[in-house]
């Protein structure tokens, strides 16, 4: 519990224009944009599909994260060569972000319970603003919106058109009213077998991740820093070998447990021998 408490007492920011420390790896993504499912990606990301740079929905990389069993985090505002851009969010945008996202893991199959990711917008402070500026700014352009029935306006996902919410921004925007930065943070959590959540109340010996769908009927992967695409044949072979795998360790364990529990009884033979 205090290891908690002091987390969330721990301040996270990020500084427009620095590198990040991490790089992109079998855990971590970057992404410039919050277009989450594929039909949010803008209709030029398909014209241009041969060039190198087309644009890439969000889904992919969170579902190769849970298809791997090992989690991982999306930093959205963050370019590929690590470098922080932020992305400019209203509080309603921010609640966009996590009902579409809500609505995106709903159209998997399996769906993704809530229980496996968390979403974080993490404020990004001007190259010369102070941590003070930035929270001023958050809490004006949030208590603008937080008290009006806006919050309760339900949000326009799977398009690639503006939702009420940008076209708000748009308008805040033309009136000099500026929002604040942040890097969104998506985090797939790593597959616990023994989390009760997990395991549906039903007893197993082999508590496997499950392989999910995404939007379009695709599985991912996560190898080193890129995502990959994996056939009916892929993922049927992936799973035997993981099975193959937790089984033998089953097995080891259990034959350890039964050695020693020999040793224990022939020690306790022994002694009985040993008694006049
Ligand atoms: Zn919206």
């Amino acid at each position: 519990m205090r290891n908690m408490s002091q987390k969330v007492k721990k301040k996270h920011y990020y500084r427009q224009k620095d590198v990040v420390a991490i790089e992109e790896d079998a855990t971590h993504e970057f992404k410039g944009h919050r277009n989450l499912a594929v039909e949010e990606l803008p209709p030029w990301t398909k014209e241009r599909k041969t060039m190198k740079a087309s644009r890439k929905a969000v889904s992919r990389s969170l579902n190769a994260f849970l298809n791997t069993g090992k989690g991982g985090t999306v930093y959205l505002g963050v370019i590929d060569n690590g470098t922080v851009l932020g992305l400019k969010l209203t509080l309603s945008q921010k609640d966009h972000v996590v009902a579409s996202l809500q609505d995106l893991f709903s159209r998997y199959h399996p769906p993704v319970p809530s229980h496996r990711y968390k979403v974080k917008f993490v404020p990004v402070l001007g190259q010369s603003s102070t941590e003070e500026e930035v929270l001023r700014l958050i809490s004006k352009t949030d208590s603008d919106y937080s008290d009006t029935s806006q919050r309760h306006r339900a949000h326009e996902f799977r398009t690639h058109h503006y939702c009420w919410c940008d076209k708000d921004y748009v308008a805040q925007l033309n009136m000099g009213v500026l929002s604040p930065d942040y890097v969104v943070e998506i985090t797939i959590k790593p597959w616990d077998p023994d989390d009760p959540s997990n395991t549906d109340g039903v007893g197993m010996v082999v508590n496997l991740h499950p392989m999910h769908e995404d939007e379009e009927g695709n599985v991912y992967m996560r190898r080193q820093a890129s995502t990959v695409k994996y056939s009916l044949n892929d993922i049927a072979q992936l799973t035997r070998q993981q099975v193959k795998e937790e089984c033998e360790a089953e097995i080891r364990r259990l034959k350890t447990e039964i050695a020693s529990l020999s040793c224990q009884s022939d020690s306790e033979d022994q002694n009985t021998n040993h008694q006049p």
